[in-house]
This record gives C-alpha cells, sequence and structure tokens, in this order.
C-alpha cells in the first residue's frame, strides 16, 4: 500500500509515524512545501524573545530522521499542486528546481494545516510587517529586529499567539502597543474574564487599544479605523488563521460548516480513500457536539494519530477490538497560555457559549489561593459554568499565577467524564502544603455551584446587580474595609457580626444581596438571611474583589 500524506508539521508527521508502527511494509511518503518538518510551532515566540536561542531545538527532527527511523519518504520544498481522484494521482512541483512530477496513492491523507488569516489592510506587503505561523517567520521576525533594531510595535489581535509575542517583543526594548478590533480582549474568555485579563495587564504597563483595527500600515507607524496615527516600526499580525482547504475543495471534498475539511469521527473525508487531520478538519465540541474548528496543536496530534491508525488498520491485530477503528471523542477547547507571571486557561463552554447552546446555567466566580497563604499561596480566579438542569460541570476559565494549569486539567478532566457539581467535592486529591489547600479551589469550586444549584445559597454575578428591582447590597466586612477599601456601588455597610441585631433595617420580602472580600463572609451573611426567613437572598460571586477587578478601567 502507498500512503501519501500532504503537510509534514504535527498531524502530517503524527499520521505517518503511526501508520509506520502499524504496517513496517507500507510505501509512506510525505509532501512538504516548507523547508521545515515536525516542529513545535507553539515554541516560535520564544525563538523570538531569545528565551530559545537555537531555531534547531524547536525543530529536532528533519527528513533523514524520518528515513532512518520510521523509513517514510519526507519530501520538503515540494507543494502538491493537484490531485486526481480518478486515477489516485498528484501532481508536485519541486518549489527549488520548479520542476513538477507526478506521483500516485493508493491512501490519501490531507494534514494541510492553516494559514494566517490576511485582513484587508492597506501596506500590509511590506517587510517590517509579519505573521508567525512557521519557523520562517520567526527567524524573519528575530532577524528583523537584530538587523533594524525597532523602537516601536504594533501587534494586531488579543489571542494567545498576540500575547506571546508581545511578551517575547519586550526583551528586545520595543515599546508595543496591541490594537483588538473587538470591545473586549482574548476570545476564548467571557467578557468578565476579559476584563479582569485586561486590568491586570494595563496595570503591569501594556496599552491595549480595543474596538479599532489597523486600517493602512505605514513605514514608521500605522493608521487606525479611528482614525489615531501609532508608531510602528514594526506591525505584527496575530488576527488568526484560516484552514487550508484550497486542495481538498479542488478534489471536490465535502466542507463542514465552519469552512474546514468535514471528516468523520476516523478521520475519514467525503471520499473513503482520503483521510484528514489538524488545523485544516472541522472537529466537533464533546458537549454539545456541535461543529467547531478548533486549530490547536493539542488536536493536531490527536487526530493525525488517529487518521494513521485508521488508514493502516488492516495490519494490525488488536487483543479485544480486533481491526477495530479509532475514534476521535470531540474536544472541549482546552487552551492556556502565558503572559508575564499569568497563567490564563479555560476548558468547556463559556457562559456565551453555553447561553447560545440553550443551557439553563448557574455561574459562579470562585478566589483561591493555589496552597496556603503561610506557603506564599497565590490567588487564582475560577469561573465555572454549569447546567442547573443536569447538574453537570460545562466549563471553566481561570486567570492566575501559580497552580492554574493543575486545575484546568482537572477541570477539563471532570467536564470530559460528565462530572456533576456535587462530585468535585468528593473527589481524592492530592494534599500537602507546598502544593494545595486541605479543600483544593477545585473542591471550592465544586461547593459552590452545589449550594447555589441544589441548596438555595443563590449566586449573583456583579453584572445582574442592576437587574433586580427592589435588591438590597450588603457589605458584610468590617466598617474600615468598606470605607477604606470601595464598596459595592449602593451597598449598605452591615458587617457580618452585626447582621443579627440590624436585621430590622432591611426588608426580607425585597431580593437581598450579600457580600465580602471574597465570598466566604458573604456566604455566611447569607446563611443568616436565609435562616432567618428572607425568601430571595443571593451572594456577590467573587465578592468585592472580582467586583473591582472587573469594573471598566478609566480611560486616561
Ligand atoms: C506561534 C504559535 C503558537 C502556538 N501555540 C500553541 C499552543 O501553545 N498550544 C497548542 O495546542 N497549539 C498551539 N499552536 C497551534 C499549533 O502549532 C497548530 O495547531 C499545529 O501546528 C497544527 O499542525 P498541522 O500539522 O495541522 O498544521 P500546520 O502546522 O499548519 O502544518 C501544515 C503543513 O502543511 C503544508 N502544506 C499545506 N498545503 C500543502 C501542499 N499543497 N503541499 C505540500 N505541503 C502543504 C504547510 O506548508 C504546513 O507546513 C500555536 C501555533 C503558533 C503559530
Amino acid at each position: 500500500m502507498r500512503i501519501v500524506i500532504i503537510g509534514a508539521v504535527a498531524a502530517g508527521t503524527s499520521a505517518a509515524a503511526k501508520a509506520r508502527r502499524n504496517d513496517d511494509f507500507a510505501e509512506i511518503v510525505i509532501y512538504e512545501k516548507d523547508q521545515d518538518i515536525s516542529y513545535s510551532g507553539c515554541g516560535l515566540p520564544y525563538y523570538i524573545g531569545d528565551e530559545i536561542k537555537d531555531i534547531e531545538e524547536l525543530t529536532p527532527r528533519d527528513a533523514k530522521f524520518f528515513d532512518e527511523k520510521y523509513d517514510i519518504t519526507v519530501k520538503t520544498q515540494h507543494e502538491v499542486t493537484h490531485v486526481n481522484m480518478i486515477h489516485k494521482r498528484l501532481t508536485i512541483k519541486n518549489i527549488v528546481t520548479g520542476e513538477t512530477f507526478n506521483d500516485h496513492f493508493d491512501k490519501l491523507i490531507l494534514a494541510t494545516g492553516a494559514r494566517p488569516f490576511m485582513p484587508k489592510i492597506d501596506g500590509i506587503e511590506q517587510k517590517h510587517v509579519f505573521f508567525l505561523r512557521n519557523v520562517q517567520n520567526a527567524i524573519a521576525i528575530k532577524t528583523f529586529i537584530q538587523e533594524h533594531k525597532p523602537k516601536t510595535a504594533i501587534i494586531a489581535g488579543t489571542g494567545f499567539i498576540g500575547f506571546e509575542v508581545l511578551e517575547n517583543l519586550l526583551p528586545w526594548n520595543i515599546k508595543v502597543k496591541v490594537v483588538e478590533v473587538m470591545n473586549k480582549i482574548t476570545p476564548n474568555l467571557d467578557e468578565d474574564m476579559a476584563l479582569l485579563l485586561e486590568n491586570k495587564l494595563i496595570e503591569k504597563g501594556v496599552e491595549i487599544i480595543k474596538g479599532t483595527g489597523i486600517t493602512e500600515i505605514h513605514e514608521d507607524s500605522v493608521t487606525l479605523s479611528n482614525g489615531k496615527v501609532e508608531d510602528a516600526d514594526m506591525v505584527i499580525l496575530a488576527t488568526g488563521v484560516r484552514p487550508n482547504v484550497d486542495l481538498a475543495k479542488a478534489m471536490g471534498l465535502r466542507l463542514g460548516t465552519t469552512g474546514a475539511i468535514w471528516v468523520d469521527d476516523t478521520m475519514r473525508t467525503s471520499h473513503p480513500d482520503v483521510y484528514a487531520a489538524g488545523d485544516c478538519i472541522e472537529t466537533y465540541n464533546s458537549i454539545t457536539k456541535q461543529a467547531v474548528y478548533r486549530p490547536l496543536g493539542t488536536t493536531a496530534n490527536k487526530t493525525g494519530r488517529i487518521a494513521g491508525d485508521n488508514i493502516s488498520r488492516d495490519n494490525i491485530t488488536r487483543v479485544n477490538n480486533a481491526n477495530g477503528l479509532m475514534h476521535y471523542q470531540g474536544n472541549l477547547s482546552t487552551g492556556i497560555f502565558k503572559l508575564f507571571d499569568l497563567s490564563i486557561g479555560s476548558t468547556g463552554l463559556s457562559e456565551a457559549e453555553a447561553r447560545k447552546a440553550g443551557y439553563d446555567i448557574e455561574v459562579i466566580h470562585n478566589i483561591k489561593p493555589h496552597r496556603p497563604s503561610y506557603f506564599d499561596g497565590e490567588e487564582m480566579v475560577i469561573k465555572a459554568i454549569a447546567d442547573r438542569t443536569s447538574k453537570q460541570l460545562l466549563g471553566v476559565q481561570i486567570v492566575g499565577t501559580e497552580g492554574v494549569d493543575k486545575r484546568l486539567d482537572v477541570f477539563a478532566t471532570l467536564i470530559t467524564y460528565h462530572a456533576k457539581v456535587d462530585e468535585l467535592f468528593h473527589l481524592d486529591l492530592s494534599y500537602a502544603p507546598p502544593f494545595s489547600t486541605t479543600k483544593d479551589p477545585v473542591h471550592y469550586t465544586g461547593m459552590i455551584l452545589d449550594n447555589a444549584i441544589e441548596r438555595n445559597r443563590k449566586i449573583l454575578p456583579n453584572t445582574e446587580l442592576d437587574k433586580l428591582p427592589g435588591l438590597q447590597i450588603i457589605d458584610a466586612r468590617t466598617d474600615k474595609d468598606y470605607t477604606k477599601k470601595g464598596h459595592v456601588e449602593n451597598a449598605i455597610s452591615m458587617p457580618h457580626a452585626e447582621l443579627r441585631k440590624r436585621l430590622n433595617e432591611l426588608d426580607p420580602k425585597k431580593p437581598v444581596v450579600t457580600y465580602c472580600n471574597k465570598g466566604t463572609t458573604g456566604n455566611a451573611a447569607q446563611n443568616i438571611l436565609i435562616n432567618r426567613g428572607f425568601k430571595q437572598v443571593y451572594n456577590l460571586s467573587g465578592g468585592h474583589q472580582f467586583y473591582k477587578a472587573t469594573r471598566v478601567k478609566k480611560e486616561k
């Protein structure tokens, strides 16, 4: 059998290696139009920042490696320009010599990936304007910095690539501003968590210009859609990617609703002998089962392996599932990135996605240290979304410094296995002071959600404060905190210790929301009011701390 694979980065090489493990006799050939293969795209920003000095650390495998280790032929700088599905033939162009030739296949895997989205901007073709997609782009950016010593840069886009590049331009003493066309940063975060992150970045001196895009790029400046001109000796466009589907389209393969290649859960396309994997395909969300386009290295590696396994399955004997297919099980769009000392992660559905999908949701914010304060615990803000009907956890977003990755992966695992909110408390997680708290932030998240859904300990997001007519807002902190640290607009100071004596100041028939700094004393005050007959009592989600952290910063 002759297996041909188009594209040799994450998905293509994973597919090839898996196919070879299953079948030692198949001819396996990969065509790759670029010069680099099997590299870590995710490490490229750190090469720009010089944290990774040698690009070869990110490109450890070359064609010789695949030939010697796997008996796989990798032809770099060879572009597949045409696929004839009737005769199963390919036309290939050698990019170096310009010569074209033909090849044939029995089975084909498209691992053609994605390419940067090119916004319509005048002046985009200039030498100081960059995208970051592959090794050569990273080398070009670093070489430009070293040779031209730019003083200013504009980055367009506030997804993880835009921010990773921001962090890696700063060591070069470049003054960077970030432009975001939307009114909110970071697509994976809901508005409140995005605002929390934005305010933290503003405190760190990052300049973010929201609600405006670049309309024109000049030699040392850009014009924005708000009419302002900003200095820019270099411009990085981190404005997203689009799937490479030109070949698939020309072959008549079915595309999905997202515009990426449609595949079934075995990675087979609409043609039985053609499979596809990685950033060129459409996948599905494992909660909603809806089609999604999520171009991530994690998914590219997984789907590549599945395609490689299924395409070569006839040659292996499985113990319990003889010649069975490997099925993709969907994704949660789990992702994390680092920015300065911050870790920002999300998994599952956002609040906006859960609402759009029609769930009746409970939303809570939980602020907890990653380990005890006597061990320098660092706080993280966890936003969790659960379905009130099934009690299942649907999604989590976390912004913090330490221990975010660990919690995020626990939450991703819980969501994958359809955990219900009351089950989180019972998890037997590891504990010793250098690592966590006796009740971990994951446990607390489950407890707050369970209390809210099952035990009438309702939580009120601070965005809902002005939506409840007659709402009485009780600040349960000390009078000193109320005065010195600021308070929620229209709140009455009624410290927890005084609450029982001052109940006559409140109307038990009207809604009440209590709060403290982060939520614990707010909950204690809430309990008193509920136990004493108040009918509609909420605890403010994330307390005063989250309220304060998500106020819109005033323009200077
Ligand atoms: C800066 C950066 C940071 C990232 N960070 C993360 C991260 O932290 N976590 C994460 O999960 N993901 C991350 N990603 C995403 C991850 O790198 C991609 O999801 C992954 O590389 C996709 O692999 P792929 O093989 O599907 O596609 P690609 O990497 O796009 O590779 C496809 C290859 O196919 C080749 N090709 C296309 N058409 C043809 C043709 N006709 N003939 C021959 N060759 C062709 C292309 O030249 C390309 O090299 C990051 C990406 C970037 C750019």
